[in-house]
């Protein structure tokens, strides 16, 4: 099945990448949920290739994949690689699988040139990244880094079962969960090679980037009332129409994404009432999704578009309410881990670029435990959860290469 491409790293990695994704739910397409018997296969398939690669391979007690690699002699630290292992429904191959099968191709190429490094590896493969079994999410990752709250295990999949009881059956034991969490005082950091999920390196020309956070969010609702009136009768001047109020609002949101670099803003949703072509709308809901790559710019932006919203809503005399309904914080990656991987971009002759993650990952739940980074690699058209997704081996390979590299370059403090 290997083709003759002159990336031999490369290509073996994608040939495993395409194995993996064999491991499926629904067959025909990649579907992969948390502890779904497809899971299970999957990661006795990983701790294999792990064992191959001369780590101890092990599933810990929230179903997450580790194999650890020892260090030479003097080793005291451990630093933690990996991605998860489950997936969307209808799935690429790569989202995740890409980042657990490069930290195991990096130990594979240490092991195979005799080398060991001055700190321990651990590679994960964590469970539940997605979150779409169970109304739940980062399950694997904040059960290692000791955040998981336990009534996470009773929450209950379409079927009626409940984390707990498919942990069980993935032959895992729950009570055991607290005790899988990893101990912060020996972790030099957590670095995970991921897709980007959108089209800025493509544009760019560049194989892969350096993230510099996984973006914070923060949603509204937004609550437009207005008059509702006869279309016919009501002249125009004498008119409080919510929709044209909350049209020039949604142009206000998209200005204000547009103000800073690294900052999003989306209206995502929207409805307005009472809906007839012949009816002034008399309400509007729409929601915003505001993200940057640090809070205090995020928050910053958050209070000019109210004051926009607010003077909109004033000059045209509609009443407005929005309510904050989601946020989480931005997590930022660590200059600990980041220099020394944009010095080894560098040292492979790509131009580093710094960029945010506008996705969450499993870094989130892993930066409460150590400092995190991320590298990310090209995808065809930015196009993740699809089965169109892609990346080209050329770039595995770098990839690959740029990694094993910073490994064999990072120091632990002494
Ligand atoms: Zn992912």
């Amino acid at each position: 099945m290997t083709a003759s491409t002159g990336h031999p790293l490369g290509q073996a990695l994608m040939d495993r990448l395409d194995a993996l994704a064999s491991f499926t739910d629904e067959p025909g397409r990649l579907t992969r949920l948390y502890l779904s018997p497809a899971h299970k296969a999957a990661a006795a398939q990983v701790m294999d290739w792990m064992a191959v690669a001369g780590m101890a391979a092990t599933i810990d007690a929230a179903g997450n994949v580790v194999g650890r690699y020892e260090g030479s002699g003097e080793a005291r630290q451990t630093l933690l690689l990996g991605s998860h292992i489950d997936t969307v429904r209808n799935a690429g191959k790569y989202d995740g699988n890409l980042g657990v099968l490069a930290a195991i191709a990096c130990v594979q190429a240490l092991g195979d040139a005799g080398t060991r490094l001055p700190y321990a590896i651990e590679v994960f493969a964590f469970g539940n990244e997605e979150g779409v079994r169970f109304p739940t999410t980062l399950t694997g990752s904040r059960a290692v880094s000791g955040t998981l709250d336990l009534s996470t295990l009773e929450v209950r999949d379409a079927d009626g079962a409940s984390v707990r009881e498919a942990l069980v059956a993935f032959g895992c034991d729950p009570a055991a969960v607290p005790a899988a969490a990893r101990r912060p005082d020996d972790l030099l950091g957590y670095v995970e090679l991921h897709i980007e999920q959108g089209p800025v390196l493509e544009a760019e020309g560049l194989p892969i980037g350096i993230v510099t956070a996984i973006n914070g969010a923060c949603r509204y609702r937004v609550d437009v009332i207005g008059e509702a009136g006869h279309a016919g009768t009501v002249p125009m001047n004498l008119r409080r129409d919510a929709l044209a109020a909350a049209a020039e609002m949604v142009l206000a949101v998209e200005r204000v994404g547009r103000s800073e670099d690294g900052l999003v803003a989306t209206v995502g949703s929207f409805e307005i009432a009472p809906g007839g072509s012949n009816v002034i709308p008399g309400g509007a809901q729409f929601t915003i999704d505001l993200r940057a790559p640090n809070d205090a710019l995020r928050d910053h932006a958050a209070t000019v578009l109210q004051g926009e919203l607010a003077a909109i809503a004033e000059r045209r005399r509609v009443e407005l309410t929005v309510e904050r309904f989601y946020e989480a914080a931005a997590a930022t990656c660590s200059d600990d881990l980041v220099e020394p991987l944009e010095a080894a971009v560098r040292r492979s002759g790509i131009r580093p670029l710094r960029l945010p993650s506008g996705a969450g990952h499993d870094g989130l739940a892993v930066l409460s435990l150590c400092p995190i980074a991320m590298l990310f690699l090209r995808c065809k058209g930015g196009v993740s959860h699809n089965p169109a997704e892609a990346i080209a081996v050329e770039d595995a390979d770098i990839a690959l290469r740029v990694m094993l590299d910073f490994l064999r370059e990072l120091a632990p403090a002494t």
